[in-house]
């Protein structure tokens, strides 16, 4: 394949696999590359995805960068208020976590996080915008934190025992984080 190799940043991790975020608002291109994998390799692989990435941008240019506090963010949290603790009230019996507490906050790169020693969820008012089985997602996924606070074998145990359909969910999210 021929052709300039769209503009990137790159971070080295521990995994196995090349993986790609286009950010919402900025369009920025952010891969993350397995600590060994040669440089060509991943130019060659970010090129590949020209169409794609172009695509993307498009999209992210569109979305607003982030939700500034103010009548919609208020009208947002009204709205996802009561579909949370639907879902909590639901999943903590299903799951048999403690029941945590938990709060809705503007937060500009992640849609949800989970303090298990607080035993308190925080989640991205802007979830107010997506589909309930995203929102369901992203409770399930903080609720299983309260079981196992790392991203490991066992969490992702606890979500596919769960939530079998879970990594389409995520993909379908993608470009903020789910802590
Ligand atoms: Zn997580």
């Amino acid at each position: 394949m021929s052709g300039p190799v769209p503009a990137y940043t790159l971070t080295r991790k521990r995994m196995k696999n090349l993986r790609m975020v286009i950010s919402p608002g900025t369009g920025e291109v952010r891969v993350s590359a397995p600590m060994r994998t040669p440089q060509r390799e991943i130019d060659a692989w970010v090129r590949s995805k020209s169409a794609w990435i172009a695509a993307k941008q498009v999209e992210a240019a569109a979305q607003p960068a982030a939700l500034a506090p103010g009548p919609e963010a208020d009208a947002l949290r009204r709205e996802l208020r009561p579909l949370l603790a639907a879902l909590i009230d639901e999943w903590v019996p299903r799951m048999g976590v403690p029941h945590p507490t938990w709060r809705m906050r503007v937060m500009r790169t992640r849609w949800g996080s989970c303090n298990k020693v607080k035993r308190s969820l925080t989640f991205n008012v802007e979830l107010a915008r997506k589909d309930i089985h995203l929102v369901e997602y992203v409770v399930v996924h903080e609720l299983a934190h309260l079981i196992e606070p790392n991203h490991g074998p066992g969490f992702y145990a606890v979500m596919d025992r769960h939530l079998p359909g879970w990594r389409e969910h995520r993909a379908e999210l993608n470009g903020r984080a789910i802590d």
